[in-house]
């Protein structure tokens, strides 16, 4: 079963980015869901607040990233707990890994806005 991810997507509507944990497959992760690509799910813009279909994946997490912090490799784990951190600060990851570091995230996206 492919595992849940961290996504970052943007909003075909004001290109605001947000992060959301979902699954290539979702209809694995979520009972009943429907497998479909991410540009045809439905999210709700955490910028402008509208929802709708047509999001655009920037970036996702390793894929054993959620399940298994350690088999991520080395340079690219601190940036995803980060991300992880700042986005999902009440994931139980966040709790439980030890190695998560306080710096925030390195906040390149905000120079879109
Ligand atoms: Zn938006």
């Amino acid at each position: 079963m492919p595992p849940p991810r961290l996504v970052e997507l943007e909003c075909p509507r004001c290109r605001g980015r947000h992060w959301v944990i979902d699954a290539d497959f979702r209809a694995a992760f979520m009972a009943g869901g429907v497998d479909v690509d991410y540009d045809q799910r439905e999210y709700q813009c955490r910028v402008c607040g509208q929802q709708g279909i047509g999001h655009k994946v920037l970036q996702k997490s390793p894929p054993t990233f959620l399940i298994d912090l350690g088999r991520v490799g080395t340079s690219s784990l601190p940036y995803w707990e980060a991300v992880l951190k700042e986005q999902f600060p009440d994931h139980s990851k966040v709790a439980t890994s030890k190695s998560i570091h306080r710096t925030a995230v390195k906040r390149r996206w905000w120079r879109f806005w």
